[in-house]
């Protein structure tokens, strides 16, 4: 904290408003000054040159909108946040506004609000007291010439830091973002954006994405040799191995296949598969030429390297063009993503984005992520990757490795806890769970189909009657590894494996030659075990088999789900509201990979109160159990049932056409016309509504009344 007070003008209409912020901040060492007219405020704004501003944006004389225009016509770089008791949308657009006019905003506070959001507010962007060379104004410093880059490049002054990537469903690291920093002997610390531009300018762009993909390159291949792997974090090392790091991609380089050759043939030299560069381009920069960029890129995707859209959803590129370019990764520019906290606006971007990554089998990114519950919402919302301050400021070298450590013990900590919490561990064999091991030992045609959970020291068999052991330790287990993974594995041939030949499995009974598994996810998305494949003979899966045995392990974890107390509804025996959205979540990513559509309906039974006050509430419970019955013989095993209110069911339907769900729907009205026709007592008087679809895991109770409107299709009264 400085020791000098930084200076804050208030203007707002209500006297007691600008009485109440000056009381609130004095304390907090700032300078106050109040007033409630446009013509002193811009006064005080030259003579008393404050650090920030807050203005109100309804006013009878002035509207905060021309006050903005007015410091915009200054040129005004005072911090400005915004203060109103207006609509979020208005908040929005005034703060969008202020920002297309060059201002710095750096909050909105709506009111009502706390002495400790603004304090927060104005601390975390107040001017250091010693003002350090990473913080001095650009413009004090004269801008690097063209000798200096020149220099710079040859001294190798340029340096890179890793920003870590993780997966949102599970946080488990996904990969690092390398980013350029320079630090120059007179000039200290000089921001990317400017040298990056000066590089641009000067044409040595290339010579420095050079120099930054090779720094990368050795550091990607020497770092999982450079950790130790604890025992408790096995499988660390495999996965370190098979990460990967995106390289930003200056618009200037995108024509030089030449670099990219080069870049290719140092992964090559460092045996680093080119799948695991990600080369970020912006998309203004892929869309100058679309022509050529799609010649270009597609001949980087034929090289092997992914590509990523950065900053999406900054530029004005037509969708069109953009979803015929070869990508294979969407990046949710920070701006939506900072603002998604406070901006309704950027929460349905990002969602609108999200989406539309899924949709074109494209891995979804956000970036710009500071704090836990913007991560939770990209969560929720089934974003795949996150980054940004609240995982990890970018990193230098040398400290990757604890970051590294420090976060997969915490991921093992969250996935031991989701195991606990599953409470599955040396319980008795379950039938539920065999019938899944049979069904994949005749599909496969294997001896052993095992469910193995793997605890903090050892993997314990779920199902596997038939395995000589029950448990083997951590240290030689296969599973572990297939967790590290994060995906399918199988080693076709043990005995050529020089990881897995020595294992107790592999050397003694049952002497294991083939294993393959698929992780198995429990309800809050952290792998618990896996489900695999044992053999005593070497084979390999085809594709095909390999997607079969993923449906099975799909089955699988959410027989694990349901198992869980808490997730059953125990009137009906229908998942619960909670159980429901955690499988559907589920299924929904589940159906989006194998590229099935899903459809979510709504049936509720609506003459519930009726039938409670006619007939009693033990009547109103069979009425309840009786829908529940019809919902659960009309739909497939594979679809997802859950009681999700007092008087209401969902259903999500996985792979139905438009003509099936029809289908389904008219059997569930026949169903409960049958049962009407058979009642004595009561009728079940039920609306089926098909929801939107492919999302049902993210509408939340409001949504389903949203979402009932005219578009969606015709309310079918089964009454
Ligand atoms: P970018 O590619 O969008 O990189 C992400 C930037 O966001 C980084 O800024 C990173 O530090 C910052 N960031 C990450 N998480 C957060 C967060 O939670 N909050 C906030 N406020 N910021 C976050 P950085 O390192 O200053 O880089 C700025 C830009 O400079 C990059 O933006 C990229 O366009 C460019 N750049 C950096 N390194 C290179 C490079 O090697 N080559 C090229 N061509 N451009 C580079
Ligand atoms: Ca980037
Ligand atoms: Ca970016």
């Amino acid at each position: 904290m400085t020791n000098t007070a930084s200076r804050l003008l208030i203007l707002d209409d209500d006297p007691l408003i600008g009485e109440t912020i000056q009381a609130m901040v004095q304390k907090g060492g700032y300078e106050t000054r109040y007033t409630d007219d446009p013509a002193e405020f811009f006064s005080l704004l030259e003579s008393w040159q404050p650090e920030f501003i807050a203005i109100d944006l309804i006013m009878p004389q002035m509207d905060g909108v021309e006050v903005i225009t007015g410091l915009a016509a200054r040129q005004a770089s005072t911090k400005i946040i915004i203060s109103s008791g207006a609509d979020y949308r208005v908040l929005d657009a005034a703060k969008r506004s202020a920002s297309e006019h060059g201002l710095t905003i750096i909050g909105i506070l709506s009111k009502p609000y706390t002495r400790q959001t603004l304090l927060d507010m104005l601390d975390d962007n107040r001017m250091p007291a010693v003002s350090s060379p990473n913080h001095a104004k650009p413009e004090a410093l004269p801008e690097p010439s063209r000798e200096d880059i020149e220099q710079a490049l040859v001294n190798d002054e340029f340096s890179i830091v890793m920003q870590p990537k993780i997966h949102c469903r599970d946080y488990t690291l996904a990969g690092f973002e390398a980013l350029s920093r320079w630090n120059h002997p007179q000039y200290g610390f000089v921001r990317p954006d400017i040298f990056i531009a000066l590089a641009e300018k000067y044409g040595l762009i290339d010579t420095l994405t050079e120099q930054v993909v090779s720094k990368a390159l050795l550091w990607l291949k020497a770092m999982p040799e450079s950790i130790d792997e604890p025992a408790g974090l096995e499988g660390l090392s495999t996965r370190l191995r098979s990460i990967g790091v995106s390289i930003n991609i200056s618009a200037r380089s995108l024509q030089n296949i030449g670099l990219f050759d080069r870049i290719a043939s140092s992964c090559l030299q460092h045996g680093i598969d080119p799948g695991r560069i990600i080369l970020e381009l912006t998309e203004t920069s892929a869309m100058e030429d679309p022509l050529t960029s799609l010649d270009i890129l597609t001949r980087l995707r034929v090289k092997g390297f992914k590509l990523s859209i950065d900053d999406f959803g900054t530029g004005y590129s037509s969708m069109k063009q953009l979803v015929r370019l070869p990508f294979s990764e969407i990046k949710i520019d920070r701006s939506f993503v900072m603002s998604a906290k406070t901006s309704q606006e950027s929460r349905s971007i990002t969602h609108a984005i999200i989406e539309l990554g899924a949709s074109l089998n494209l891995t979804t990114i956000a970036e710009g992520i500071e704090d836990a519950e913007t991560l939770e919402f990209l969560r929720e919302e089934g974003c795949d990757q996150a980054q940004g301050f609240h995982i990890a400021k970018p990193l230098p070298l040398a400290a990757v490795n604890d970051w590294i450590l420090t976060h997969a013990w915490q991921c093992e900590a969250r996935r031991l806890a989701e195991l606990k919490d599953l409470d599955i561990l040396d319980t008795p064999q379950e039938e539920r769970f065999e019938r899944h091991a049979r069904l994949a030992r005749r599909l496969f045609d294997v001896p052993f189909a095992v469910i193995s959970l793997v605890a903090k020291n050892r993997q314990w068999f779920k199902s596997g009657q038939d395995l000589p052991m029950r448990e083997t330790s951590r240290n030689v287990s296969f599973c572990t590894h297939t967790i590290a993974e994060d995906g399918f594995m199988q080693v076709p041939d043990t005995f050529e494996s020089t990881q897995f030949r020595d294992y107790p499995m592999v050397t003694d009974a049952p002497f294991i030659r083939f294993y393959a598994g698929v992780p198995l996810r429990g309800p809050k998305g952290q792998i618990v075990g896996v489900f695999c494949l044992l053999d005593s003979k070497p084979r390999q899966l085809s594709d095909s088999q390999i997607e079969r045995l993923e449906a099975i392990a799909e089955l699988v974890a959410r027989e694990l789900a349901e198992g869980q107390r808490g997730f059953i509804d125990s009137l009906t025996g229908v998942l619960n509201s909670s159980g429901y959205d955690s499988t559907a979540r589920q299924a929904v990513q589940l159906a989006r990979r194998l590229n099935l559509p899903t459809l979510s309906l709504t049936i509720s039974l609506d003459n519930l109160t009726r039938i409670n006050e006619d007939f009693g509430f033990d009547q109103g419970n069979n009425a309840l159990a009786a829908t529940a019955k019809i919902l659960q013989e009309v739909l497939r095993r594979s679809d997802v049932i859950g009681r999700y209110s007092s008087a209401s069911f969902r259903a999500l339907l996985i792979d139905n056409s438009e003509n099936q769900v029809e289908e389904v729907i008219r059997r569930l009205r026949e169903r409960i016309q049958q049962f009407n026709g058979r009642s004595d007592i009561y009728t079940l008087q039920c609306d089926i509504r098909p929801l939107n679809s492919g999302s049902a895991a993210n509408s939340d109770r409001t949504a389903e009344v949203r979402h009932i409107d005219g578009r969606q299709a015709a309310v079918v009264n089964a009454s």
